[in-house]
């Protein structure tokens, strides 16, 4: 299986996930499909108002790349709002945090996403160079998982 490396982190799920407009015939109705980093990106630019390079930084993404996806997300919200279509808000490539993680018995380390410190931590989830589940935070130097920290972390700034 192959997971998404370029993994945006965001820090805003949404609740209300399905916009639409007001007077369509549900038969007739066109939607956008807009990705949770493209609205995050939307929310740091254009609602908090940060600069380009903060929302970059916070997303732990290049500018090039923050500057993709925000054009990507415009792209869709006008076209929602001139042309009356719907607006659902799902999937992408996102994370609520990442963290540093090291493999106890080849030594790699790596940055993995929050979602996945589950399975790490109940020895689920195998290292990608030797295939071992003896994985653990590299932050930290008690041999374990910091659980509590990364989700401290995984649900803010
Ligand atoms: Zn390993």
């Amino acid at each position: 299986m192959v997971r998404p490396r370029k993994l945006r982190k965001v820090g805003f799920i949404p609740q209300i996930q399905y916009f639409v407009p007001f007077g369509i015939d549900p038969a007739e109705r066109q939607e956008n499909i807009l990705r949770i980093e493209e609205l995050e990106a939307l929310r740091l630019k254009d609602l908090e108002g940060l600069e380009q390079e903060s929302c970059a930084e916070q997303m732990e993404i290049s500018r090039q790349t923050f500057q993709r996806i925000l054009s990507e997300a415009r792209e869709k919200v006008a076209d929602s709002l001139i042309h009356g279509k719907a607006l659902r808000i799902e999937g992408g490539n996102y994370t609520r945090n990442i963290c540093p993680v090291q493999c106890l018995d080849c030594g790699k380390e790596w940055r993995e996403s929050y979602e996945n410190f589950e399975k790490i931590i109940n020895g689920e989830f195998n290292c990608p160079t030797c295939n071992s589940n003896r994985i653990i935070c590299a932050r930290q130097e008690k041999k374990k998982f910091c659980w509590r920290h990364c989700r401290r972390h995984g649900g803010e700034s």
